[in-house]
């Protein structure tokens, strides 16, 4: 396994990776996006085993509930390269089961490929979204035919690809990408159903980051995003050879879709764990805020509240029925349910807005315009800030006003807007997670219902 120091130094390897306008020449080393480079090395260090072909224990695959419930547990404490790494290494597991029967050789490579990437102590990246071009048309069918990740060129020993990814975290910060077709396709779109792993440093691959990370000097006035941030790749595959071994899908069009819904399943559960201890600071930022401001005994504060810890409990809820109701595969892994894992993503994605709308009804406009902590420092104004940013005796003007930090922060700064935008489109849109639940759902169930309520039992099953 790789130390900290050996992750960092293992990505000075000639990638080929950018940051407004300039190339970066070792990402480690970045002012900005070496601070994400730090967490995952953070990472490295805490999983760090010297026995040789130890696996990090947040790669290890979940054979029951309880294994399961343990690493949704712990992937809420790691830096999100660490847990896109198992979300990848999951999403491969559960498309190898998927293809078994139709392509067993192509199952037992990416079983191979698993293997050996966590004995390597790689870090994974996923590229799933195209750039899709015009979204009514077919991949084929597009004007420029590169809006999806298509092979070129044909070779013994491997295939080229060209097309781009785009919005894929942490791109910069991992060593392999893998890639993998959005959606499902059809005759006509041979070229396009592609799945295979591509290191990021492979020639032709090239990444345009963006980021959300604060740019002020000061960053204790972002106590979230100023600890950590992560940046998404815009991933350009300019012709990218990639051998036979590292392929695991080509031109079987029937099979493309397996692999977006094996990665939708992993995403969407990471969304909805994630979204569990979103929902509750949501909630604890709303009830520490009235307290502060003195109106938590205000009925309309209340019922905000409420609601809010209504949809808290709701997502919480869908997060354990999808943990208890996993489905256990023939290689003995353990995957969530699908069913309860879409539909709670749906839930939470759906109502994030009305919950940072609750939390900012609530919170009153210092969210936006609190001083910052180095003005209430400042020997002219410091004492008179502290004083008017306090409500009482009992409420310290300094308390308020970190208060207030955190909550821009989190829903009305950079990172909160990321955060709006991101809760509904990562892991695919609400739409994606409605077609999905709907797969799922027990529609006899729900007609037998009916049915029976409305004393019709002689259609049951006929309709
Ligand atoms: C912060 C962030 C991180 C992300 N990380 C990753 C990552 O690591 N890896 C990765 O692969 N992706 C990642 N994504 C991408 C994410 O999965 C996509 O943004 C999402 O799937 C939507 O795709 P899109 O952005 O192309 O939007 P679009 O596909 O353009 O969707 C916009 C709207 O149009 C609708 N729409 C699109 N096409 C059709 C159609 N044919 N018919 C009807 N309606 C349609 C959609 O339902 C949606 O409502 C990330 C996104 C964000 C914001």
């Amino acid at each position: 396994m790789m130390t900290g120091k050996d992750y960092k130094a293992s990505l000075d390897d000639g990638r080929e990776t950018y940051f407004e306008g300039e190339q970066i020449a070792n990402v480690a080393e970045h002012p900005l996006l070496g601070q994400t480079v730090e967490s995952a090395a953070k990472g490295y260090d805490r999983f760090y085993d010297p026995t040789p072909g130890a696996v990090g224990a947040f790669m290890k695959v979940p054979d029951s509930a309880a294994a399961l419930r343990e690493q949704v547990e712990l992937h809420e404490t790691v830096d999100l390269l660490t847990h896109v790494t198992y979300a990848s290494i999951m999403t491969l597991l559960t498309a190898a089961d998927r293809i078994e029967a139709d392509l067993p050789e192509n199952a037992a490579r990416i079983r191979a490929y698993v293997d050996q990437v966590q004995k390597a102590d790689l870090r994974i990246t996923q590229c799933i979204t195209d750039s899709k071009g015009d979204r009514s048309k077919r991949p084929s069918q597009q004007d420029d035919p590169d809006h999806y990740v298509r092979v070129v060129e044909r070779r013994d020993g491997g295939v080229v690809i060209r097309g781009a990814k785009l919005h894929i975290s942490a791109a910069s910060m991992g060593h392999e990408l893998m890639t993998i077709p959005t959606k499902s396709m059809k005759p006509g779109d041979e070229d396009y159903a592609i799945a295979c792993m591509v290191p990021v440093n492979a020639p032709g691959v090239k990444i345009i980051n963006t980021t959300y990370a604060p740019r002020h000097e000061d960053t204790r006035d972002f106590p979230i995003s100023g600890q950590h941030h992560t940046p998404e790749g815009f991933v350009i595959f300019d012709d990218v050879f990639v051998p036979s071994e590292r392929v695991f899908l080509d031109g079987q069009v029937e099979l493309a879709g397996l692999f977006a819904h094996s990665l939708g399943l992993w995403e969407r559960l990471g969304g909805l764990s994630g979204m569990v201890n979103s929902f509750d600071a949501l909630v604890g930022f709303a009830q520490l805020i009235s307290e502060a401001n003195g109106l938590e005994r205000v009925a309309h504060i209340r019922e905000k509240i409420s609601e809010m810890l209504i949809h808290a409990t709701l997502v919480r809820s869908s997060l354990e029925a999808a943990i208890e109701n996993c489905q256990i595969t023939s290689d003995g892994a353990a995957f969530p349910d699908e069913l309860y894992t879409n539909a709670g993503k749906y839930h939470g994605a759906a109502n994030w807005s009305l919950m940072v709308r609750h939390l900012h009804d609530i919170g009153g406009g210092a969210i936006l315009t609190a001083p910052g902590i180095a003005d209430l420092e400042n020997e002219h104004v410091g004492h008179l800030a502290r004083k008017y940013m306090s409500t009482s005796q009992a409420v310290d003007g300094q308390y308020r006003t970190r208060l207030f930090h955190a909550i821009r922060d989190f829903t009305a700064d950079a990172y909160g807007g990321w955060n709006a935008v991101t809760q509904i489109q990562a892991g695919g849109g609400l739409y994606a997670q409605r077609i999905v639940s709907r797969l799922h759902y027990d529609f006899e169930r729900a007609k037998r219902a009916a049915l029976e309520l409305a004393r019709m039992p002689e259609y049951i099953g006929k309709v």
